[in-house]
This record gives C-alpha cells, sequence and structure tokens, in this order.
C-alpha cells in the first residue's frame, strides 16, 4: 500500500487533479502516491495567493506580526525535524545523517528571517527641492512563484520562503516531483504554525506542465528558482509573459585549488566531503581539483583510500555514509560521462561502478579521475554525482586560469598556508562564493548565488530579503 500525500491549496490539503508515484532510490519501489498539480490547480493556487496577498488577515499584520508566524514555523521545523527528515531520506535517498543535520539548518534559516521582518526600513530623500519632503516606502513585491530542485528541498525552499514572508509576500512553491514527500509534510506544519490560507500554497507536478503554467501566470510577479540552467532558460522564456523579477540558483563545477604548501591529511578530509556528501548531488559539490604538481600524488593515493572506505548503505541507516543517487536518469548521465572521459584519455583511479550488492537501486561508487586537460568532458560537466576530476597545475597563474576555465561561477576553494596568496585569489576567482582553508560552510547571515551561468540574484542574508520588496518614492509638497 503506498503513503499518500496531498497538496495544499488556499489553506486546504486536497488531492490533485492527477497523481503519480514516487520511487524510493534505495530499492527502485514506488513507495508513496504523489499529487500532480495540472493547471486548474496552479489556477486556484495562484489565486489565492494573489487573494490572500491583499487580504488584510496577511497584508494587515505588522511585520512583527509576520515574524511571530516565522519563528512558530522554526520551533514547528525543529521539532519535528526527524519525521521531516526520514521523508526526505526515503524520497531523496539521501543519508538520514544528512537530512537530520540539515533540518537545524532550515529552523536557522526561518529563525534568521522571522527575526529580519520588522528591521527594513524605508528612507527620506534630501532631494535639492525645499518646498519638497520625498521618501522611499518598501513594500512587499507580490505573489512568489517559489520552485526547487529535489535534492535539500527543505532548505533550498527556506531560502525562499523565509524572506518572503518576512517581506510580506504570498508564496506557491512547487516541490520538485523527484521527492515532495518532505515539503508535502512541510504544509502541515505551515497550516499549524497558522498562516492565513492562501499565504503559502504547496504543490508539486512536472515542469513543462505545472511548472510553465506558474512561471508565466500573469499574477505572479517574482519567480524564485533553484535549478539546472536548461530549466532555467525555459523559466525566463515564459516570464517573458508576466516580466517577473526573477532570481536563478543553477548548477556549478566548483573548482577546488590545492598548493604544495598545505597538510594533505587534513585537506584531504575536506575535499571528501566537498565531493562526496550527498553523493555528490550538491549544487556546490567541490567537483573539479586542481592539485600542485609536488603534492598531486600524495594527496590523490590520500583520496583514493578514503574514497573506498566510504561506507555504502540504506540511507535510513543512520551508520551509511553515501546512499544512491536520487534518479534512475541520474546515475545513467554519470556513466555516461565517466565511459566518455575514460575514453577520451581520463585515468579511472577508483569507482567507475555501481557497488557490488548494489545492483537494486541508483548506487554509485565514489569515483575519482585523474584528467589529463581541463577539456574532458568531466571536468567541465555538472555531473551533479559521487565523480571528482582531478588536473594538475605547476603555477598559481595556471590554477586561476584552470578554475575560471567554465562557464559556471557558483562555489570555489583553496587550500594554502600562504594567507597573502589566499586574498589574491579570493580576487582571482570568478565565483559568488570562495572558501579558503575550509568547504563548504554557509549561514543564513551570508549572501549565497553564482557567476555567469550559476545563476542571477542572491539568496541568504539582508541582500535577499530585499529583492523580495520594491521600494514606492513618495514626493509629498510641503
Ligand atoms: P531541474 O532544473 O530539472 O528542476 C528543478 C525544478 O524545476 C523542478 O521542480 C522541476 O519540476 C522544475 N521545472 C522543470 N521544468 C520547468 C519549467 N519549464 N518551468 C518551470 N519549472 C520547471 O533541476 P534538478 O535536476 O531537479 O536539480 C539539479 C540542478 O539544480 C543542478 O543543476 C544543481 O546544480 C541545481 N541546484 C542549484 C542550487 C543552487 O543553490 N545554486 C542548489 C541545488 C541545486
Amino acid at each position: 500500500m503506498l503513503r499518500r500525500f496531498q497538496q495544499y491549496i488556499d489553506g486546504a490539503f486536497e488531492d490533485g487533479s492527477a497523481s503519480f508515484d514516487s520511487i524510493n532510490p534505495a530499492n527502485g519501489e514506488p513507495w508513496a502516491s504523489m499529487p500532480a498539480a495540472g493547471a486548474e490547480d496552479v489556477e486556484r493556487a495562484v489565486q489565492a495567493a494573489h487573494r490572500a496577498f491583499l487580504d488584510p488577515a496577511w497584508a494587515g499584520l505588522t511585520a512583527s506580526q509576520r515574524g511571530k508566524l516565522l519563528y512558530k514555523l522554526a520551533d514547528l521545523v525543529a521539532a519535528n525535524a526527524d519525521q521531516l527528515a526520514e521523508l526526505e531520506t526515503a524520497d531523496t535517498g539521501k543519508i538520514i545523517r544528512e537530512t537530520r543535520s540539515q533540518i537545524g539548518y532550515v529552523a536557522e534559516y526561518y529563525r534568521y528571517y522571522a527575526g529580519l521582518a520588522d528591521k527594513l526600513q524605508g528612507a527620506c530623500l534630501p532631494v535639492d527641492k525645499p518646498d519638497m519632503e520625498v521618501f522611499l516606502r518598501r513594500e512587499p513585491i507580490g505573489v512568489v512563484a517559489a520552485i526547487v530542485p529535489w535534492n535539500s528541498q527543505l532548505f533550498l525552499s527556506a531560502v525562499k520562503l523565509g524572506p518572503a514572508l518576512a517581506a510580506g509576500c504570498t508564496v506557491v512553491l512547487k516541490a520538485s516531483e523527484e521527492g515532495p514527500a518532505p515539503l508535502l509534510a512541510f504544509a502541515r506544519l505551515v497550516h499549524e504554525a497558522g498562516f492565513p490560507p492562501g499565504v503559502v500554497n504547496i504543490i508539486t507536478g512536472f515542469g513543462n506542465d505545472c511548472g510553465r503554467v506558474l512561471t508565466s501566470h500573469p499574477l505572479v510577479s517574482r519567480i524564485a528558482f533553484t535549478g539546472g540552467p536548461e530549466t532555467a532558460r525555459h523559466i525566463v522564456r515564459n516570464s517573458a509573459d508576466n516580466l517577473a523579477y526573477t532570481t536563478l540558483e543553477l548548477g556549478g563545477k566548483s573548482p577546488v585549488l590545492v598548493f604544495d604548501d598545505v597538510d594533505v591529511d587534513s585537506v584531504s578530509n575536506a575535499i571528501v566531503a566537498g565531493i562526496f556528501a550527498a553523493s555528490g548531488q550538491s549544487c556546490v559539490a567541490g567537483s573539479r581539483l586542481l592539485v600542485q604538481r609536488g603534492v598531486r600524488d600524495q594527496l590523490l593515493a590520500k583520496l583514493v583510500a578514503k574514497a573506498e572506505a566510504i561506507r555504502i548503505g540504506d540511507p535510513q541507516d543512520s551508520a551509511t555514509e553515501m546512499g544512491p543517487l536520487a534518479t534512475q536518469k541520474q546515475r545513467a548521465h554519470i556513466q555516461h560521462v565517466v565511459a566518455a572521459s575514460v575514453d577520451a584519455g581520463a585515468e579511472l583511479l577508483t569507482g567507475g561502478a555501481v557497488p557490488p550488492d548494489f545492483e537494486a537501486g541508483y548506487y554509485y561508487r565514489p569515483t575519482i579521475l585523474a584528467c589529463p586537460n581541463s577539456s574532458i568532458a568531466s571536468v567541465t560537466t555538472e555531473l551533479f554525482g559521487p565523480v571528482l576530476s582531478v588536473v594538475t597545475f605547476d603555477t598559481e597563474a595556471e590554477a586561476v586560469a584552470l578554475a575560471n576555465d567554465s562557464v559556471y561561477g557558483l562555489a570555489s576553494g583553496v587550500f594554502t598556508r600562504d594567507l597573502a596568496r589566499g586574498h589574491r585569489l579570493t580576487r582571482a576567482l570568478r565565483a559568488g562564493i570562495v572558501w579558503v582553508n575550509t568547504y563548504r560552510v554557509v549561514s543564513p547571515i551570508v549572501p549565497f548565488g553564482g557567476y555567469g551561468q550559476s545563476g542571477l540574484g542572491r539568496e541568504g542574508g539582508l541582500e535577499a530579503m530585499l529583492d523580495y520588496t520594491r521600494t514606492k518614492s513618495v514626493w509629498i509638497r510641503t
């Protein structure tokens, strides 16, 4: 018997106009029935969000009252962490250790934006006209279409809902069709927190169907998207209809630069966590290792030993260190690119295969490829999987050129004991995030986003909240 989930529209839980089975990536079997929102469901959700935006039950709340609702939501997320983590693990295959620890961040992000709700201010402008009083009001932008991919759905929606709701917007959130269970369960917490009907609507369904209708809807004023660059292009074309203000958090092929002067053991731990956490299905995965020649062999030997020691297993088991990939399609893509890279001259140092005893489900071994140059497919293509591609360099200038030789520019890492070099590289690297002697740390206070084809706009921090508002200039003759 499949577990049944419902969508959340205008404060009510309901089935979608159609449904689909969600697959457990650990065994390839259907485990839950999900509502698939069609055009009519999207229409009702957007209309509900539009009505709620104007309704005094929401529009009449003070900023601190909105903040209190968000604090309550954060508490509910924290109190239901185990259940949310188990659902995310069941639907996406991400290991329970990671889903549990990420829920802590989810609550933290809601708390951060709860606290910011009453900190946004307008301004008085000193125009050169003595008989005029001019001020700026900051107003919520309107109905937000928030669209998230399957990895880290609770987290990636918190970075949208938190600032949007704190600013006074209303939201239609589209969960990914690959693993929507945690967000559909989260809808129950939104309801319990007491947000007025229509303020938050949570649906799921297929991109080309419900995603397209949502992003081109005339009542949507703001699109907040996280996902792949191809989908982003569709969304930008579709939003030509409503000209909604759009932010895009897209893919990456993040370089990690390692210089000869490092402590190899501690750096190897950071590199392994940077690429193999979440089975490599992370937008900031450190998937391109650029290593200086003098330390190359020693570092690669450590990395191979550590990759081979990763405990693969059932993602619901807290002893498991790596679970399956989220979908069969994802694994097939990785297998194809790894094979093409080996054909083109890359050396397979470890992995490159389905682990023995894990034929059911979508498992793939942690893989390391030594690449003769940076035009190998595994170096240029975002794989979204547990594959580390290694390229060797001799000089700092060469390392910078290799690092910046990508259409992407989301994150980057630098490992060196030379502080001056660390500073030089923070200026030289074209990426929205530079981590020096650390990797993959985030905080709600710090903006997050990419250069180049890694996206437009920023999430996190105050900057992100301003993006859910617009200013109104008021002129008063005195
Ligand atoms: P995807 O682009 O295939 O799907 C993302 C979402 O977009 C899904 O909800 C999907 O249903 C929806 N969608 C698909 N077509 C649509 C359309 N025409 N209109 C509107 N919505 C549509 O991405 P994915 O495969 O689920 O996720 C992986 C990608 O997400 C990777 O490229 C990864 O790097 C990126 N990502 C980026 C970040 C970041 O913060 N920069 C974080 C996580 C993932």
